[in-house]
């Protein structure tokens, strides 16, 4: 049995009855069946199921925000807007897909045919992160179902509520309870995935397990894809005309979804001209924000939804003003129920200190003071992960010239923290390798065939 506790309570919502190795191979039975049958099905009967599932969800937005803000602390109206945000991303992959893996001939010569078309993987796994499981769960599931994979789903245990209930809405809108599965518990229930002879292994989550997990997969021979942590960060240059503006836009980039989104801005270089006024900027737009019950209206600051990650927080914390550092705002867990943990504003940091350098998925942002354009880059490339990086000016030239220069999956220009299923989302060193969404994101779930024919 598994405890699922509030985080914003710390009350019990419930007890829920765990997979164990046993059922999760008789899971992976059925779905091997399965694949099979769901991947005889026409496209048309696949992309109908998963047009219904997005009518589905759309017809219980307002519930399952509720559960999933109960499980992972989020405010309701952002986890709301989670899932209208899935529901436009299934929209891309249901318009798209027919046309991306149409067969098509590459060349034609006399007496010569070459063709390409494209074989589903089998059963693949997907295992999930909680901060965004609608999000980070369609990128995987809903390309690989439209394939004609079969999908052994395991949503992190902090999300296993809404991993049900995405199961139970694919079932409803007519995907077969052997083409996808939810299996419930901890790592440790993900542990019995990789010892199973799966076809393909799509894993969201942080560095750590995600390099665990490719060591154990790597003798299998098959695909894997890793979408991992980041330590995202944002140049905001002199150049830039309306400098409240850019720190209002700032303060959501780094604290929407209390700091907890793979792409959040962890870390942010103003040029000295600006810096006063940004900094002031910035700390009066965190200060409008209300931290508080995310049931709420109004509230944009709930609970981590881990208790652990207040540890994390405060050590970095400490870490950043032993080193010198200037409190700003917050610094500390808040007294009371909950894993309240304050909005916490940090200058005067340097990369020496961890806040500049590690992962803090949580409401903690530093800001440095940069004297030119080069220092910026020299700060924003010392970094071991590669997810995204934002740059703030008003001179395309002053972006372009400091986007090519980043080893980043996705580089912004007058944006941040935003994911398009129009473009590949992928990491780079310990951010992760293979990407979800678009063309790439639809092709890394089937295996090209040559069709190399003679015809004479
Ligand atoms: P974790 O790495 O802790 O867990 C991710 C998933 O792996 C969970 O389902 C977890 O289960 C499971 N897991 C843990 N141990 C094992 C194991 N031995 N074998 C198989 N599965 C296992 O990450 P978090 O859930 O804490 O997610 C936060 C991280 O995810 C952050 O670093 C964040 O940046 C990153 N992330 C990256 C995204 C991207 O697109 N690049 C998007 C979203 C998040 P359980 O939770 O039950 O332990």
């Amino acid at each position: 049995m598994m405890k699922i506790f509030n985080p914003a309570t710390e009350e019990l919502i419930k007890e829920i009855q765990t997979d164990d190795k046993s059922s999760v191979q008789r899971a992976h039975e059925d779905l091997k069946k399965g694949q099979v049958e769901w991947a005889a099905e026409s496209m048309s009967h696949r992309l109908a199921c998963l047009r219904k599932f997005m009518v589905l969800l759309e017809r219980d937005k307002s519930a399952l925000g509720e559960i999933l803000s109960n499980e992972v602390g989020k405010p309701v109206s952002q986890a709301i807007g989670e899932i209208g945000g899935a529901i436009g991303r299934i929209s891309y992959f249901v318009d798209n897909f027919s046309e991306v893996l149409a067969p098509r001939e590459a060349h034609v010569a006399p007496g010569l045919i070459e063709k390409v078309s494209y074989d589903p993987l089998g059963v693949i796994a997907n295992i999930s992160a909680w901060n965004y499981p609608y999000l980070v769960g369609v990128n995987v599931f809903v390309p690989a179902l439209l394939a004609g994979n079969s999908v052994l789903y395991k949503p992190s245990e902090f999300s296993t509520l809404t991993g049900l209930e995405i199961e139970r809405l694919l079932l409803e809108a007519g995907v077969p309870s052997n083409a996808f599965k939810c299996i419930v518990g901890t790592g440790q229930v993900g542990q019995v995935l990789l010892g199973l002879p799966l076809d393909g292994y799509f894993f969201t989550g942080s560095y750590k397990t995600g390099q665990y997990i490719y060591e154990q997969v790597a003798p299998k021979m098959v695909p894997c894809q890793m979408e991992l942590g980041g330590k995202d960060p944002m140049f905001v240059s002199e150049k830039i005309q309306d400098v409240k503006g850019v720190a209002a836009v700032a303060v959501e980039g780094a604290f929407y979804n209390n700091g907890q989104s793979c792409c959040a801005v962890e870390r942010i270089y103003v040029q000295e001209s600006i810096a006063d006024e940004f900094i002031a900027a910035f700390i009066a737009e965190t200060k409008t924000l209300k931290v508080g019950d995310p049931t709420e209206d109004g509230i944009f600051f709930g609970p981590l939804s881990r208790s652990e990650q207040l540890d994390v927080l405060e050590q970095q914390v400490a870490d950043a003003l032993a080193q010198g550092a200037q409190l700003e705002l917050g610094g500390k867990r808040m007294d009371g129920k909950g894993y309240y943990f304050e909005p916490t504003i940090l200058t005067n940091v340097s990369h020496k200190m961890a806040v500049m350098k590690e992962e803090s998925f949580g409401p903690v942002i530093g800001i440095q003071v940069v004297k030119d354009e080069a220092e910026a880059v020299r700060l924003m490339k010392d970094t071991k992960y590669g997810l995204t990086s934002a740059i703030y000016t008003t001179d395309q030239e002053e972006f372009e010239a400091i986007a090519s220069q980043m080893n980043s999956g996705t580089v912004y220009w007058n944006c941040c923290d935003r994911v398009s299923p129009h473009v590949p989302w992928s990491g780079r060193g310990h951010s992760g390798f293979g990407s979800t969404l678009s063309e790439e994101g639809i092709k890394a779930f089937v295996r090209p065939k040559a069709w190399q024919m003679r015809t004479v």
